[in-house]
């Protein structure tokens, strides 16, 4: 029925199966009291294939080891490592310790780590050894030269004060860390009491996770989520795509976003579907070859991801016909990549999602049986048991059709920035709207479009970048005077980043040299692909740089086409 304000941008979705008041450990419990044989977790470079009822034994094994070192319900426990087995054991056993995990994006360089830790106050890390071209037990060293000389789970380091614990997941034995095997092997007889003991004081409103985002401003933030924001997002989910426990979810997203942990593994936890890696970190050739092998029903992806399969030069060759479903989101969505993943990809009921970390993350979706024009041309509409408004700048609700700011209201909020209020208060008003800084329009039945960002913003095959950070740690070198960062088309990557940098008076600089400063500082996709020295910028005639005609300008010159 329509309401009386119908004509206004404000829609409550309805429908669906009602929240669940479950814990992340309870819905491990249950996956693995209903479904005890079924396959869980396939991690194809790793030769791991568990079940669901040895998955929980594994979680429970960590959770108890983690308790025995010390750790204490609520202290942060940092996870800094690519796809693989040990991050399931951590996104559960962290729960069954009611410990908050930290997600740590792998392609962090040593700053990005130090910030990290010291923002949440981790008191523990679990971390990869290396991956691809990060060594982090030597960006590790670098933090912490002192750690070679110090007990593990005693370490008092003078750039990290927090952090007491490090385990590796290396197979050689490291001074001054804890292997993993080593804290499994610490759970002690009393483990069902003590596991007990925790689920009794937890509540399903607890912080459980941080994740960094860069929140609509600027600097990251730490976003901080509730067993229930997280738990009840992959439950609906999960009932708009249909899942049951004869699914098999192919995830080269990463597990250090919600996308990953929220409608990958946890969304598979509470259907008895079965998860499977392909790989450590994406590469098409291996998605493709896990979804053949497999026979998986379901993929989620980045556009960027999609189109890495769909380009495959041996794409042909690959039966891809198990597959029915799937998630694309987390930048927008081009109409011709979903009619190929749809009509290429056997992908019939593939679904576009739109949200943000700091909403659990889906706020709508849409749903295999809605006009085919709406599942390749819109985000959906809201999920169940979520309220969405567009409004105008002073915050009023602008009538359909009308393109204003979306916000987000709902038990997949955030519960804020970590000790942060007044970030928090920026993002999230007082009566719990999330301003999301995307511009969306919603027509007469509901579906949304995104059609821009107010946040300055770019997405790069997936990542969110913040060009002010980026400006930022360039302003470090002394021979830039002043620099600009804006996005640019990609036809892969969506978006590619571009530095404009005006230079000191007589300095001279090569963009070699930029990206050489920039190296082993920054995360690998945070590095400018375009660097281009200028004398002036477009300014407004209040003196502010005009960004937008900046990225024109360059638009024009790179001859890129939006
Ligand atoms: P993150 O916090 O990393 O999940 O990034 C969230 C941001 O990604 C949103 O605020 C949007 O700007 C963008 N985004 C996510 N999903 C979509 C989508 N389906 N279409 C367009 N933009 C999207």
């Amino acid at each position: 029925m329509k309401g009386i304000s119908s004509n206004l941008s404000y829609v409550h979705g309805a429908g669906g199966p009602p929240l669940a008041g479950l814990t992340i450990g309870e819905v491990l419990d249950a996956a693995a009291e209903r479904w005890p044989d079924s396959e869980a977790l396939i991690v194809r470079d790793q030769g791991v294939r568990w079940n669901w009822s040895e998955l929980r034994e594994h979680a429970r094994a960590l959770a108890g080891g983690l308790l025995a070192l010390g750790l204490e319900p609520g202290d942060r426990i940092g996870m800094l490592a690519p796809n693989r087995a040990e991050w399931l054991l951590a996104q559960f056993g962290s729960a069954y310790a009611g410990l908050v995990l930290v997600n740590i994006n792998p392609a962090y360089r040593t700053l990005e780590l130090e910030y990290a830790l010291k923002k949440v106050g981790c008191k523990a890390l679990i971390i990869e050894t290396t991956f691809k071209t990060s060594d982090y037990l030597a960006m590790l060293g670098e933090l912490g030269p002192e750690i070679a000389d110090q007990t593990a789970g005693k370490l008092e380091l003078q750039r990290l004060p927090t952090l007491e614990t490090i385990i590796q997941l290396g197979d050689a034995e490291v001074p001054g860390m804890f292997g993993f095997g080593d804290v499994l092997a610490r759970a002690g007889d009393d483990l069902d009491e003590r596991l007990r003991a925790v689920a009794r004081a937890i509540d399903f409103d607890a912080p459980i996770n941080i994740q960094f985002t860069s929140g609509t401003t600027g600097s990251p933030t730490a976003a901080t989520l509730s067993h229930h924001n997280m738990v009840n997002n992959a439950l609906l989910s999960a009932s708009v795509m249909r899942f049951t426990a004869d699914d098999k979810l192919c995830i080269p997203v990463p597990m250090y976003h919600c996308f990953g942990m929220v409608l990958g593994t946890l969304l598979c936890a509470t259907t008895g579907a079965a998860i499977v890696f392909p790989a450590a970190g994406f590469d098409a050739r291996t998605t493709l070859e896990a979804i053949e092998e497999e026979r998986c029903t379901a993929m989620h992806g980045v556009p960027t991801m999609f189109i890495g399969a769909l380009d495959d030069p041996e794409f042909s060759r690959f039966d891809l016909s198990g597959l029915r479903t799937g998630i694309m989101a987390g930048a927008p969505c081009p109409i011709e990549l979903m009619k190929r993943v749809i009509d290429d990809m056997h992908m019939t009921e593939v679904t576009i999602g739109y949200g943000m970390t700091e909403t659990g993350p889906l706020s709508t979706q849409t749903l295999p049986n809605d006009p085919i024009e709406m599942r390749v041309g819109s985000v959906g509409r809201a999920l169940p048991n979520t309220e969405i408004k567009i409004v105008d700048e002073a915050d009023r609700i602008v009538a359909r059709g009308e393109p204003g700011e979306l916000c987000v209201r709902g038990y997949n909020v955030m519960l804020g920035y970590w000790e942060d209020t007044e970030r928090t208060a920026e993002d999230l008003d007082q009566t719990h709207w999330m301003h999301t800084g995307d511009i969306a329009d919603m027509d007469e039945d509901g579906y949304i479009r995104i059609v821009g960002r107010s946040k300055d913003m770019l997405i790069r095959g997936g990542e969110n970048i913040y060009p002010r950070e980026i400006e930022d740690f360039l302003y470090t070198h002394p021979r830039i005077e002043q620099v600009e960062v804006v996005g640019v088309p990609d036809p892969r990557l969506g978006e590619e980043i571009a530095a404009c940098i005006r230079l000191g008076e007589g300095e001279t600089l090569t963009e070699q040299e930029i990206r050489d400063f920039c190296k082993g500082q920054l995360a690998h996709f945070k590095i400018p692909r375009y660097v281009r020295f200028v004398d002036e910028y477009p300014m407004t005639v209040t003196g502010k740089v005009q960004k937008f005609v900046l990225r024109d300008q360059l638009k024009e010159e790179l001859r890129l086409a939006s």
